[in-house]
């Protein structure tokens, strides 16, 4: 390793070694290399499995299908950077759609179906779409932009049923038009072709613009080259109930997996009895999920009642997740490897385990993987900006082709998020080890100052919830006129527990230093999370002010 040279910076880099990434593709010709021309993938194979109804759709079905609702839209008016807003459920139709999108050169922006009225508005208005394609059940939220000029496309079936809404277009008419009348546009590697939302974990969720090469990189940085970092193949069968509007689901996951040519197997959400019955009937071998789905799966007393033999990795990502968590799951999946990834919708995957590779190395429990290749990553003090060696904590940075081109309609949040010199900072807090695997401590944002200290929440929350009677914990700064802040717990208490504010202090005291230690206990009956599996910590922080302080 050079990395330490005097002067320049502390610069690190996966240990696999750079590949030549074909980023110059339009993304759906990237996504489908395997399938055309003299690629050796065999596209009769599954490609997705939706498993409410149990419809199978093969490559070649997905290829077809969404270049036939590429010429439909096209029909409708949609051009080349025109944008496509998908307000759908996890479904083969958000995944077709969304290809469909990218063949015509055009953006997509996906939001949960679930957000309110104005949340749509606002996100549709931003985004400038000129189409939302949704479900019947979601239409009436979708009034006031059908009046601006906005086409509505409804997807049918399943409990919706009934007879379209006046004006709106059929999802399967869009989908009967002639594929060969496809109008092959000129995309640039520089076009946008997704805007997918942050979580909102810190704030309001931000647009994110992701380019063709950006998004071609990202995947092609987990899953190409002799040795992939995420070594996918044709025989996976990958389970996907982490929300597809979320770029960890859809970027990280589904897109990387039909590169792969594997098999996508879609749930509508989580559900955890149903995810083991469907784990054991299509012997589903990935399985990615977030820190809360882990939790359930420790939890649970029910997991040995199914057949889950056949996961042989799983992937945690999204939020903390600490050693003591990471090593109980591993006991319910004895076949499977397991490990995490670390990313954000602005930088795409950054960092990856690499005891996922297709020639994995050791690597330890509690670590979010290693920088993924063809990038730079590098740790910055947050006081003077310099660059720090191994094992010190600092806000992570990363450079690469993967990077978003900015956030949407907003300069000033770009410049303030990738520097001059081409580096993203995270706002996460983190290290990179003596072998390269980072760490990740918290978020910048959530620390808790308690005098000059810094004290970070989820290692508090690793300990609470490590407690036989504890379901779920949260911690977050509250104000205090000494210390200025002090770290105080929400807890979960699990079924006919009479667990005391004192216990749960002094089990979590008597293992950590005095600055970190716990000063109030709130019970509350479920710690608010995002969708995506995040502790919503700012919506605790109101909830402090608001009604337990008053
Ligand atoms: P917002 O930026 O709107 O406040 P957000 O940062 O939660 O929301 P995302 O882009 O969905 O939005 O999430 C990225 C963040 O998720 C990262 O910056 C990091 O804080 C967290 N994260 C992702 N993976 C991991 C991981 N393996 N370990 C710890 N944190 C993670
Ligand atoms: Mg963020």
């Amino acid at each position: 390793d050079h990395e330490e040279e005097p002067s320049s910076d502390f610069i690190f880099r996966s240990k696999l070694p750079d590949i030549s990434i074909p980023n110059h593709l339009p993304l759906a010709d990237y996504v489908f290399q395997k399938f055309s021309g003299d690629g050796d993938g065999d596209s009769t194979t599954t490609c997705l499995i939706d498993g409410a109804t149990d419809r199978i759709f093969t490559y070649n079905d997905v290829q077809i299908i969404s270049r036939r609702i590429a010429v439909g839209m096209h029909r409708l008016g949609i051009r080349h950077r025109d944008t496509v807003m998908l307000l759908l459920p996890n479904s083969p139709e958000f995944a077709l759609s969304f290809l469909a999108v990218a063949y015509l050169g055009a953006v997509s922006t996906t939001a949960n179906p679930f957000y309110t009225q104005a949340e749509i508005s606002k996100q549709a208005k931003a985004s400038a779409a000129k189409m939302i394609i949704t479900k019947r059940c979601h239409v009436d939220k979708l009034t006031n932009l059908q009046n601006d000029g906005v086409l509505i496309v409804c997807v049918e079936g399943g409990d919706d049923d009934v007879p379209l809404v006046d004006g709106c277009v059929s999802f399967t008419e869009l989908a009967q038009a002639d594929e060969t009348e496809f109008p092959k546009p000129e995309i640039s590697p520089e076009d946008t072709v997704s805007i997918p939302y942050s979580s909102g974990t810190t704030g309001l969720p931000k647009g994110v613009m992701i380019t063709h090469k950006g998004l071609v990189t990202s995947i092609a940085q987990k899953v190409d080259g002799e040795n992939p970092n995420l070594n996918f193949t044709a025989d996976d069968v990958i389970l996907c109930f982490l929300p597809m509007f979320h770029t960890y689901a859809f970027n990280s996951l589904v897109l990387s997996a039909m590169r792969t040519g594997s098999a996508i197997l879609i749930m509508l959400r989580f559900e955890l009895n149903l995810v083991m019955e469907l784990i054991q009937r299509y012997k589903v071998t990935v399985v990615p999920v977030a820190p809360p789905v882990v939790l359930a799966f420790v939890k649970s007393q029910e997991t040995e009642k199914y057949d889950l033999s056949s996961v042989r990795m799983m992937l945690s990502g999204a939020a903390t997740l600490k050693k003591e968590l990471e090593d109980a799951v591993r006991l319910k999946f004895p076949n499977a490897v397991f490990g995490q990834g670390y990313g954000m919708t602005e930088a795409g995957t950054v960092a990856k385990s690499l005891a996922f590779a297709k020639n994995p190395f050791k690597t330890k429990s509690g670590a979010c993987g290693t920088v993924v290749r063809n990038a730079e990553m590098k740790v910055v003090d947050t006081i003077n900006g310099t660059s720090l060696p191994r094992n010190k904590s600092g806000e992570i940075c990363i450079r690469g082709d993967q990077l978003m081109k900015g956030y949407l309609n907003d300069p000033e949040a770009t410049a303030q998020t990738i520097d001059k010199d081409g580096w993203l900072h995270t706002g996460d807090i983190g290290f990179v080890d003596d072998d390269g695997e980072i760490f990740i401590v918290d978020r910048l944002k959530e620390l808790i100052k308690f005098k000059g200290y810094q004290v970070a929440p989820a290692e508090l929350e690793a300990l609470l919830i490590s407690h036989p009677y504890i379901d779920d914990a949260a911690v977050v700064a509250m104000k205090d006129e000494v210390a200025d802040e002090v770290p105080v717990a929400f807890v979960v208490r699990s079924e006919g527990s009479q667990i005391t504010e004192d216990d749960v202090k002094s089990y979590v005291n008597k293992e950590v230093v005095h600055y970190k230690r716990i000063k109030m206990v709130f019970f509350i009956e479920a710690i608010p999370k995002a969708v995506s599996g995040k502790i919503l910590r700012k919506e605790l922080r109101a909830k402090l002010e608001t009604e337990y302080l008053k």
